[in-house]
């Protein structure tokens, strides 16, 4: 896939890192129903993150031609036969006017409609919020057809919530982990003291769970338990950790289709 800057006073930029695809159309059917179709339209239109519609629409506004982009097979047709030159040169005007800020020239813009049904360009890189000229005649389009951003933001609080609330459980986790070593630490530190025979010679035996068939039978029953704690907190620890990363990889797994929806 050939790729090109955004914005074409950043053409010759080498080291320019907003990147789309090069357009790439076809002349399809003949006579009044020749039509060009706009067949990366939907790359484009994700490299420059704004909707395949508001490209295509764009299109058809700027030719006065009939224009369509349909949802569900991503095509997106205007009416006639246009060059690709003609219609690359539109979308350099697209860009300027929709997505790349007014103050920076930076592309990475949110499209947000004010409360008095204004349309701005949000800029994440400086911040400044550009005002598009309300004349042009894609921004009626635009304002019948909002960018999710209202879902979007939701969403975002809805994972920025169970992202805290994850932490929290993982916090309290780790307070569990800690509480069951603690009583692990005075089981062990009452047990030494208890009998004098336990040294640390017998302590590394319990680590490798030996039965301890040299000790007296007394002191036998608490350090068989203990050698059963020793023996299954490891595992305890190894399947939290599992479970753990099962939920962090699913979680990244959603937050991903999430961006690509
Ligand atoms: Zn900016």
């Amino acid at each position: 896939m050939a790729l090109q800057n955004i914005g074409a006073g950043n053409s010759d930029d080498a080291f320019y890192r907003y990147k789309m695809p090069k357009m790439i159309t076809k002349i399809e059917g003949r006579g009044n129903g020749i039509k060009t179709n706009v067949v990366n339209m939907v790359d484009i239109a994700k490299a420059l993150a704004r909707p395949a519609s508001y490209t295509t629409k764009y299109f058809g506004c700027e030719l006065g031609a009939q224009s369509k982009f349909d949802e569900k097979t991503g095509t997106s047709h205007v009416n006639g036969a246009h060059d690709t030159a003609k219609l690359a040169g539109l979308l350099e005007n697209f860009i300027k006017k929709y997505v790349q800020c007014y103050g920076c020239g930076n592309p990475e813009t949110e499209v947000v409609i004010t409360k008095t049904q204004m349309i701005t360009l949000k800029c994440a890189a400086c911040g400044f919020v550009s005002d598009v000229d309300m004349r042009d005649k894609l921004t009626s389009f635009i304002l019948k057809n909002p960018p999710e951003q209202k879902k979007g933001s939701k969403d975002k609080k809805a994972m920025r919530r169970a992202e805290k609330e994850r932490l929290k459980e993982g916090e309290a986790a780790d307070e569990e982990q800690k509480k069951l070593r603690k009583e692990s630490v005075k089981k062990k530190g009452s047990s030494a003291s208890s009998k004098d025979a336990a040294s640390k010679g017998a302590s590394t035996k319990k680590m490798s769970s030996i039965s301890d068939e040299d000790r007296s039978p007394a002191g036998s029953q608490s350090d068989e338990n203990e050698a059963q704690q020793q023996q299954q907190r490891p595992m305890m620890i190894m399947m939290m950790m599992i479970f753990n990363g099962r939920r962090t990889l699913l979680w990244r797994q959603l937050a991903k289709e999430f961006r690509n929806s």
